[in-house]
């Protein structure tokens, strides 16, 4: 079967039906506990998850004890402006390269985490989410998708004000408030996905749908992403990529809406799961 790999209190698991088995002693010690070392051995936990039988787990799968499905990348590239209709409510031009800035890792969280909001001006942005497997420099798009192991669902939070504060922007600090980098629920193989260019992507507030869209409207696809970034960037084993956000931000609403203590941002794609996160005051 495909892999479905979580961190369950830091611990490398496999999501095998309802259930989850420790990584490392489903295998005899054969493999990792850790995840960013089961990543970097990918190869070897997909073979393992090949012959895996549900029977192998051993609980159920609580997402309360999910952490970060990857917990310590490297890197963590993200990309501005990646659908047609997020560029078009924005007002901006659509760009003729990715425009990439990065989330600090220190922002990732859990599946079901609290986020907590700094200000009364955070905004959601649900986004699919490349994991790097086997790393890489200057890597041909025709051979991208070797060099992933797979795909899970994000939140790229957002606090507008910073973000558009001073002469230039400043996404990469806007981004990086602790806890405005949920991630997981699991890395999902993409041979767990009929077509991985083009999965459902949705966002609920509440219970109340503001994003829905498809990952085929990326104006750059996964594998010119993974491309370029290597051009630039050797990539590692449990580096990720945000890929941006379809329409219906709150930002580009009018008026403007943003988050606030107490609401539930639900985000969701087809085939990797859903995110689930309450929000809290920072301060509260
Ligand atoms: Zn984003």
């Amino acid at each position: 079967m495909p892999v479905r790999l979580v961190n369950r209190a830091g611990r490398a698991g496999l999501l095998l039906g309802e259930g989850v088995a420790d990584l490392e002693r489903a295998s005899g010690g054969a493999l990792p506990a850790d995840p960013m070392a089961a990543l970097a051995h990918w190869d070897d936990v997909a073979a393992f998850a090949a012959h895996a039988d549900q029977g192998a787990a051993e609980d159920d799968l609580d997402p309360r004890e999910l952490g970060p499905c990857v917990p310590r990348p490297a890197k963590v590239f993200a990309v501005a402006l990646n659908y047609r209709t997020h560029a078009e409510e924005t007002g901006m031009a659509l760009p003729e390269q990715p425009s990439v800035f990065t989330k600090f890792p220190s922002c990732l969280t859990g599946p079901a985490a609290e986020v907590r909001l700094p200000s009364a001006f955070v905004d959601w942005e649900v986004e699919l989410v490349v994991v790097v497997g086997r790393g890489g420099s200057r890597i041909p798009e025709g051979r991208a998708l070797d060099h992933v192991a797979g795909f899970c669902v994000g939140q790229d939070f957002s606090e507008r004000r910073l973000q558009m504060a001073g002469d230039r922007p400043q996404f990469s600090l806007a981004k990086s408030y602790d806890t405005f980098g949920p991630i997981g629920p699991a890395v999902v193989s993409l041979d767990a996905l009929a077509d991985p260019g083009d999965l459902a992507i949705r966002c609920e507030v509440d219970g109340e749908v503001v994003q829905d869209s498809r990952t085929s409207d990326l104006i750059f696809p996964v594998p010119e992403l993974v491309s370029y970034l290597s051009g630039v960037c050797t990539l590692e084993p449990g580096d990720l990529i945000f890929t941006g956000t379809p329409s219906g931000v709150g930002v580009a609403r009018r008026p403007p809406r943003f988050l606030e203590p107490g609401q539930t941002v639900v985000s969701t794609i087809e085939g990797l799961g859903t995110l689930t996160n309450r929000t809290v005051a920072r301060d509260g």
